[in-house]
């Protein structure tokens, strides 16, 4: 039997699934992942854009607008893998999706707000670091086009950041609460295109496996969790997301 076949037997006659997603779900949007082959961190050095780097430094925040504006994030469309797991939440199959992902692409093919946990926040906005004035990233890429290349806080000149987690900053609370509670009730879980190599994120499905879910792996390349997992199937998250998704609703 193929993986993928096992993955169907063993994930059909479970009715909550979670998914956990990484950058992998998003590269066959054209977003780069961080570790795979043409990874991010391929070409850059990660302990360049620590917390702490950011805020102490403006050289650093001057490289992250300028990677904000390049990196095609904004622009990006959701793809099959995306769109599959719209199909199993409107088949009434997904508990929802905890993802590691800060672009948006969950919402954008069709799950509401409340079916996604990003635990590492989103693009989608800007935060003032010292009074907690917001704006829309675009509104922000806007000034930085226009040449402010490291733009302060409008309301009180603090140093502004696209509300993503970076390395050394707290998780936030709710998500993170979210997430564990929905390990805990779920009958399987399911990690798309991920290493599970980033802590705390990656307890999540270990979480879940802990408490008796299944546990099944859909990755291109190898994962931390391989040795773990129920079921790995390896190859690309759109075209066996597809499969998985149109075969668990037809067993339905
Ligand atoms: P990662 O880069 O560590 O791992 C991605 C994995 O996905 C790799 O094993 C890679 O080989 C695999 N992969 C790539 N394309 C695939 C495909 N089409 N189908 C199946 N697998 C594929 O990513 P991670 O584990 O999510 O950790 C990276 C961190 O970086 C996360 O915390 C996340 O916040 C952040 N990140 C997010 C994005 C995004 O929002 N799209 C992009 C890059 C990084």
């Amino acid at each position: 039997m193929s993986s993928l076949e096992e993955a169907i037997a063993l994930l059909t006659p479970r009715r909550r699934l979670l998914a956990f997603t990484g950058a992998g779900i998003s590269t066959e949007s054209g977003i780069p992942d961080f570790r795979g082959p043409d990874g991010v961190w391929t070409k850059i050095d990660p302990s360049e854009f620590t917390f702490d780097k950011y805020v102490t430094n403006p050289e650093t925040r001057k490289r992250s607008w300028q990677m904000r504006v390049s990196s095609g994030v904004l622009d990006a469309a959701p793809n099959p893998a995306h769109r599959a797991l719209v199909d199993l939440w409107n088949a009434g199959r997904l508990m929802g999706v905890v993802t590691q992902n800060i672009d948006g692409l969950h919402q954008a093919a069709g799950l509401p707000d409340e079916a996604v946990v990003e635990l590492h926040g989103n693009v989608r906005t800007v935060d003032c670091l010292e009074c907690g004035a917001s704006w829309t990233t675009e509104e922000v890429i806007a000034r930085v086009d226009a040449g402010e290349e490291d733009p302060p806080c409008t309301e009180c000149g603090g140093i502004i950041k696209v509300s993503v987690i970076s390395f050394g900053q707290a998780m936030p609370m709710r998500e993170v609460e979210l997430a564990q509670q929905w390990a805990a009730r779920c009958d399987a879980v399911v990690a798309i295109g991920s290493t599970l190599s980033v802590y705390p994120a990656a307890y999540v499905p270990l979480e879940a496996k802990e408490t008796g879910a299944a546990y099944v792996i859909v990755n291109q390349g190898p994962t931390d969790h391989d040795d773990i997992a129920d079921v790995v199937v390896p190859g690309p998250a759109g075209e066996t997301l597809t499969s998985l998704a149109t075969r668990l609703i037809t067993n339905a």
